[in-house]
């Protein structure tokens, strides 16, 4: 037997296919409130969608520790053994949500891990770097990938305006244009957490750290060809390969590795280890494994568990901090702050991301769509005297604490020995691509330039590639004035 529709509030409805009209010929009447309440409630369907990361796809796992890596950091979730239930969410930055997936761009990584001491967010990339490394930057950089005010176009002039006239972006520009600037699918991509963070163990010691997220599937990548192909055909590509692969029991695995670093070695490290626009060297600070990452359910409906799906990096939970990078700093700040516009002061309820925890003994209450509240014999307000929850001292610093110099500055990063906003850049182009890679690198650079980049951008592109690497440099110009003669074999130009 079918179920009666209803409202939102159960009420049997008289009709799914006729409004309520005075005469076959007349007007709608008001008081057909099950019209007025199902046009209303498709009205408010949607959310705003995120500014960046708009269009993405993800699943639910499992981290699974194989590896003793607690020399470093006391956090439950990292112990021997211990196995917590995880969250992703993969995405595009700039498109929106129904941009393709195969458009060149990073790709977020961004996990939550529902630990025993509350959620733990990592919000990373399939990058190990960024294009700024000052959070003040963000909106601009944002805004220069996105679209023009005017017609609502997006620009690859703009894109390089901004690129060129902010050097820092070399190393990521050159990681972008090259091979893994567009994977082949979600499941064949690395995640890096990107940013440093602290470790802090059981006797207090501290940590720089970096985490590295090997995917089990091995490195894939799309040509810009193929990608271009499939964005026509279809969009939705790497939300459905992922989907299909869990559906299938497939399940995508990715083997968790750290990069740690005394905190004692950071000031003479030969790069700023704090700055987002840089790696360490594996060679300095080789990988060491701490377990095993499976995607292994997909969401039971996608709004609910991933469009509602809020990951901020303010989550740390004991053992693990923040570090003095700009970039993260500023994110601790404007993640939670874009889901309280996003989705609502209350969205930590949301059933993504309630923690799991035996308890949550916040003060918080009230406000849009509040539905939790404490047992009414809890005050409302601390420090009280009717056994109300209250803060642990032992957890002082725990978020991270650092040395640092008190006089109030406007500053650059502190540079390291070997800092420049073009040394890791080259290095990626000269020493890990090969001459196939290399190629491809010049192609893609050429064909994303000739889709629209004037003067006097064009000048600053030509310089910026050769401050990467000569040789790379004066190709990228001769492709790009031969395709502005008209007479070079240049691929079209690239979108994202
Ligand atoms: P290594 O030779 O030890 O590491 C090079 C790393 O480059 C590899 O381990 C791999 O990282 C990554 N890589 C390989 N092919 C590509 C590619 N086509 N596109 C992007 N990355 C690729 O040298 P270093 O650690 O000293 O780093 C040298 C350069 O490598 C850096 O300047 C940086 O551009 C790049 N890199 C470094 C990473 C790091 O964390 N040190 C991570 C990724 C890139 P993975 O194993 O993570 O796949």
């Amino acid at each position: 037997m079918t179920k009666p529709t209803t409202t939102n509030t159960g009420i049997p409805v008289e009709s799914d296919n006729e409004s309520l009209t005075a005469g076959a010929q007349g007007p709608i009447l008001l008081h057909d409130h099950y019209l007025i309440e199902k046009l209303a409630q498709f009205n408010r369907e949607r959310v705003p969608e995120r500014i960046v990361h708009a269009k993405g796809a993800g699943a639910y796992g499992e981290l699974v520790v194989t590896n003793d890596v607690s020399e470093y950091t006391k956090a439950k979730l990292f112990q021997p053994g211990a196995r917590t239930e995880s969250l992703v969410r993969f995405s595009t930055v700039a498109g929106e949500q129904g941009s393709p997936d195969t458009w060149r761009d990073p790709r977020g990584f961004a996990v939550k891990f529902y630990t025993e001491d509350g959620n733990y967010d990592l919000v990373g990339n399939n990058t190990p770097i960024f294009f700024i490394k000052d959070p003040i930057k963000f909106p601009d950089f944002i805004r220069s990938q996105k679209r023009l005010p005017g017609n609502g176009l997006r620009d690859h002039n703009m894109q390089w305006d901004f690129w060129t006239l902010r050097p820092e972006t070399a190393h990521q520009v050159t990681w972008l244009m090259g091979d893994r600037g567009i994977p082949k699918t979600y499941r064949h991509m690395n995640g890096y957490g990107s940013h440093t963070y602290q470790w802090i163990n059981a006797a207090g010691e501290r940590f720089w750290v970096k985490y590295h997220f090997k995917t089990d599937q091995g490195i894939e990548n799309l040509t810009q060809a193929e990608a271009d192909r499939i964005a026509g055909a279809d969009a939705d590509y790497h939300r459905k390969d992922l989907w299909e692969a869990i559906e299938r029991g497939d399940f995508p695995s990715w083997t968790l590795y750290v990069q740690v670093m005394p905190v004692a070695e950071a000031e003479g490290y030969r790069f700023n280890p704090f700055d987002l626009t840089k790696v360490w060297s594996h060679k300095d600070y080789p990988l060491i494994e701490v377990g095993k990452w499976t995607l292994n359910r997909n969401p039971a409906n996608y709004f609910v568990d991933i469009e509602q799906a809020a990951f901020e990096p303010s989550n740390v939970v004991p053992g693990i901090g923040f570090s003095p990078d700009k970039m993260l700093l500023g994110r601790v700040f404007a993640y939670a702050d874009a889901h309280r516009y996003r989705i609502g002061t209350n969205y930590a309820q949301l059933p993504p991301n309630r923690a799991r925890a035996a308890e949550v003994n916040s003060y918080s209450k009230e406000g849009a769509m509040r539905y939790d509240y404490n047992d009414a014999s809890v005050p409302v307000y601390a420090p009280n005297s009717f056994g109300g929850p209250h803060a642990d001292p032992e957890r002082a610093g725990d978020s991270g604490i650092w040395d640092f110099d008190p006089t109030m500055v406007r500053a650059g990063y502190v540079q390291h020995a070997e800092d420049g906003d073009f040394t890791q850049a080259g290095t990626l182009v000269r020493e890990v691509y090969n001459d196939e890679q290399r190629d491809r690198l010049v192609d893609n650079i050429v064909g994303h330039v000739l889709g629209g980049v004037r003067e006097p951008v064009l000048s600053r592109v030509f310089e910026y590639w050769k401050n990467v690497d000569v040789d790379l440099g004066k190709r990228v110009e001769e492709g790009v004035r031969a395709g502005l003669n008209g007479n070079g074999s240049t691929p079209p130009p690239a979108q994202g």
